[in-house]
């Protein structure tokens, strides 16, 4: 057939949204989507014939292309996925996944009216940060706390509430940007601090801190590298010897804790973070960290410090602009809970959990996985078990190489490239990585039943090749 007899013989809209299969998948998938969807399945079909492919395009084929069209338009575009990265707080990925305990209380509030703003005991107005200050205070042993929608809104909260029209000091090591567009010296700009640095990239110390102290100063600023590490010829003032200057001159000491952790993780072999409750207990004025990077809870930024500081942050027009949603209070409250028992919050909390399993579980779960996929996909693939290097990500805990297990699959029918891409195109989405030749799953943070997920999409895409 020549180009304008295969365009007369497109199938119309109509006799497509007629047919037996687009009719049953009616009312499940609105209408509307529907129709959308033959018509792109017929334009698609359209253009490929006008660029000279020879498609007899029927009823049956469009109604088979709509199908899937209208399938995709009707994945939510925030939807769950399985990672099999072995990057624990993943920020692309949504950073920490929530305990049973914080779904459960974020449900329940979301479900229902709840006390957000109410007092039971009075009947009267009551305060939605209430909720999770009195434990933060608790856990931390700071006077006061305030919760805000992130860390990054934490800081800029901090530095607009107690150094605006003044100066920062700040050392040129700590200067960092994390992730995108979140800068110290930009977000520094946009709270109407002026900063002054410090020190070299490298070396920063106490001397530099007191020469730069005038009566402009408005704080001492010490932010966290986060996601990187000056190593060799290095110092950095301690937060002890911050206040010590801090307290002489009369200057309040704000620490950017960035990830932050309620949790000496040295025990299960992870490299030494400063908790909240050390640099609380150094005397920092203030402290601010993240509610989802190594907490392991919701989005949320957490400020600890001295009441009178808390208060002016409270206070102050930008906090309401940062406020949390109850959804997140609720699953922040549960995370936090589950900090009053140090021996079984990290296995309550995921982040914890994939944190500090012990390399030898992890390598007999990835032995379990391998084998059930060798099961599942025959001689489609080779399967193996190595060692490999899991990640805390999240900026957190940057040079840790947290020992781990991979399963690690070399496809025979399709190639790695098109493996790793089915995986991620498909339902449910799986975030896997390719290295030479070979997709690699991570057991460790492969959460409940995602182990069948894995198994099952390999099944079937290596088995229709
Ligand atoms: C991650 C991070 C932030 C930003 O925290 P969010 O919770 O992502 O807003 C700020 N400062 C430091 C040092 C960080 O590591």
């Amino acid at each position: 057939m020549d180009t304008n007899a295969l365009l007369r013989s497109l199938p119309k809209t109509d006799d497509v949204l007629a047919c037996a299969e687009v009719a049953a998948a009616m009312p499940a998938i609105p209408r509307p989507v529907i129709v959308d969807a033959v018509r792109d399945a017929i334009e698609s079909a359209r253009a490929r014939i006008i660029a000279g492919e020879e498609i007899e395009y029927d009823i049956s084929m469009a109604a088979a292309d709509a199908l899937e069209i209208a399938r995709r338009a009707q994945m939510p575009s925030l939807h769950r996925v399985v990672n099999a990265t072995g990057v624990i707080v993943h920020t692309n990925l949504g950073r920490s996944v929530l305990s049973e305990a914080a779904v459960t209380a974020a449900e329940q509030v979301a479900r229902g009216y709840s006390t957000l703003e109410y007092d039971v005991a009075t009947g009267e107005r009551g305060s939605r940060v209430a909720h999770v200050e009195a434990l933060i205070v608790e856990l931390t042993g700071a006077e006061a706390a305030l919760a805000v929608n992130n860390n990054a809104a934490a800081v800029m909260l901090a530095l607009a509430a107690l150094c605006r029209g003044k100066e920062a000091i700040v050392s040129r090591g700590q200067l960092v940007e994390i992730g995108g567009s979140f800068r110290i010296p930009d977000i520094m700009r946009e709270s109407g601090a002026t900063m002054v640095e410090v020190g070299t990239t490298n070396k920063t110390h106490v001397t530099d801190y007191e020469r730069a102290i005038s009566a402009q100063t408005g704080l001492l600023l010490k932010v966290h590298s986060s996601n990187f590490r000056v190593v060799g010829f290095t110092e950095e003032v301690s937060v002890k010897d911050l206040v010590r200057i801090g307290a002489v001159n009369g200057v309040p000491v704000f620490e950017d804790q960035g990830s932050g952790s309620l949790l000496d993780l040295r025990p299960y072999g992870l490299p030494y973070e400063p908790t909240v409750q050390e640099s609380v207990a150094q005397g920092a004025d203030l402290v601010s960290f993240s509610g989802d990077k190594l907490l392991g809870g919701a989005q949320a930024g957490i400020l600890v410090g001295r009441w009178e500081i808390i208060q002016a942050l409270r206070t102050h027009p930008l906090a309401r602009a940062m406020r949390l949603d109850k959804m997140t209070l609720a699953a922040l409250e549960a995370t936090l809970r589950a900090y009053r028992d140090p021996e079984s919050v990290v296995r309550e909390i995921p982040t914890l959990r994939m944190l500090t399993t012990p390399v030898a579980e992890i390598e007999s779960r990835a032995r379990e996985l391998a084998e059930k996929i060798e099961v599942a996909v025959g001689p489609a693939a080779d399967v193996a078990v190595a060692p490999d290097t899991a990640r805390a990500g999240g900026g957190s805990l940057p040079l840790a190489d947290i020992a781990t297990f991979v399963v690690s699959v070399e496809p025979h029918t399709v190639s790695e490239v098109a493996l790793e891409e089915e995986l991620r195109l498909g339902e449910p989405t799986i975030v896997a990585r390719i290295r030479e030749g070979r997709v690699l799953f991570d057991p460790r943070t492969l959460l409940e039943g995602e182990d069948e997920t894995v198994v099952g999409r390999l099944r079937e895409i290596l088995s229709r090749a």
